[in-house]
């Protein structure tokens, strides 16, 4: 067997990922520098997994082992595909449900939401919600990609996002959580790591001060963002103007902790409401949910922190270099407010569901209640968006 299978079943083994887990394949990395005599070595590859965090680790056989996992960083991707092509600057999708916008940020969070309860207890709540997404929500992502999806769609929206910005999206978004570990390894072999980091971050780092000194026992999170950040800046894509590269990163780091947030919520929810002792019901049809109990939207202050301490350091970084993050020209236009918007929305995406489709999505819950593989089957399959005749992959 090759080193890199070896890798590839360690990794399995180790975290319980079955043999259709998705994991790519491991391939070997040296990042070498004779300037700051870093030398390390190791394998990189990447996971898909609902429970996994972002990984770094060291195997006595393997070395190092990097893999940033893709469930996290694709859900923010396509919130933000959503916010890009659907924000039309006025604030109305916060109190309007009907709203695209509203519409499509419900999708992805309840879908996130649907399968972290699901992933932990397979209760009626879980299944209902999840195939509300899976059956009558998706279809307002097929406009956003359109472009993939195929020309069907295409003539939505005249300044529609090209695969390749799509793409960008992806990249930045997988960027920061690559680049998020790395930091925690280079903090780990380099003795004046921290230090380097801030001194290349200089006075922006100042404003970010008061936020990081509340929580000095998670003080490498915040380093390992502000390195993440900083490195994930200065490899600008092509297509991105200066002002889209600090907006991006701001809504990315915004999506994490409101993604982290519905996990929270998801394991209070989980624990709270098992599935196994639950009744499934079947005459109560129609009844909208009767008896259903969840929990949402705790923000936990350490990841609201962490948002809110990125989007002060690029604020600061904009500040040095003469650039305007709040500016209505270009793409990914966002208030300054953007952290605690997405904090006051959560609450909100179990809501503003029609009541018939709740009702029937309901019923179909009761009937599947029980079914564990049929539900893993449908949530794997909800992976793949159907718009229209061309299937195309989030
Ligand atoms: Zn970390």
């Amino acid at each position: 067997m090759r080193s890199a299978e070896k890798v590839e079943r360690f990794l399995r083994l180790r975290f319980g990922l079955e043999d259709d887990g998705i994991l790519a394949k491991p391939v070997p990395f040296r990042l070498a520098d004779d300037k700051t005599g870093i030398d390390i070595e190791g394998w990189q590859t990447s996971v898909y997994h609902p429970a996994l965090e972002a990984l770094a680790l060291r195997s006595r056989h393997h070395g190092l082992i990097v893999a940033p996992n893709t469930y996290l960083s694709s859900f923010a991707y396509n919130l933000i595909a959503s916010w890009d092509y659907y924000f039309d600057g006025n604030e109305h999708w916060k109190t309007d449900p009907a709203h695209r916008l509203a519409r499509a940020l419900r999708l992805h969070f309840k879908k996130f939401f649907a399968e972290q309860i699901l992933r932990r207890t397979h209760n009626l709540f879980g299944i209902a919600i999840f195939l509300e997404t899976l059956l009558y929500e998706e279809e307002i992502m097929y406009p956003v990609l359109a472009k993939i999806a195929g020309a069907h769609f295409a003539l939505e929206k005249a300044s529609h996002p090209s695969k390749e910005q799509l793409q960008v999206i992806a990249n930045w978004m997988t960027g920061l959580v690559l680049r998020h570990e790395l930091g925690h390894v280079f903090d780990d072999e380099i003795d004046n790591f921290r230090d380097a980091v801030l001194r290349k971050l200089a006075e922006s780092v100042e404003k970010l001060g008061k936020v990081w000194g509340e929580h000095p026992e998670n003080s490498d999170e915040f380093l390992c963002d502000a390195f993440a950040v900083a490195m994930t800046l200065q490899h600008p894509e092509g297509c991105l103007s200066r002002e889209e590269a600090y907006r991006l990163t701001i809504l990315g780091f915004a999506a994490f902790a409101a993604l982290h947030a519905l996990d929270l919520s998801a394991h209070v929810t989980a624990k709270e409401s098992p599935g196994k002792t639950e009744d499934p019901d079947r005459g109560n049809v129609l009844s909208s949910m009767t008896g259903a109990s969840y929990s949402i939207g705790a923000f936990e202050k350490l990841q609201r922190d962490r948002a809110q301490a990125v989007r002060l350091l690029v604020e600061a970084m904009a500040e040095a270099g003469g650039a305007q993050v709040y500016g209505s020209e270009g793409r990914f236009q966002i208030p300054p407010t953007i952290v605690e918007d997405f904090e006051t929305f959560l609450p909100t995406i179990v809501e503003g569901t029609d009541l018939r489709v709740r009702g029937k999505c309901e019923m179909l819950a009761r009937a599947l209640h029980g079914h564990q593989e049929g539900i893993n089957y449908l949530v794997w399959r909800s992976k793949t968006y159907s718009g229209g005749a061309v299937e195309t992959s989030d």
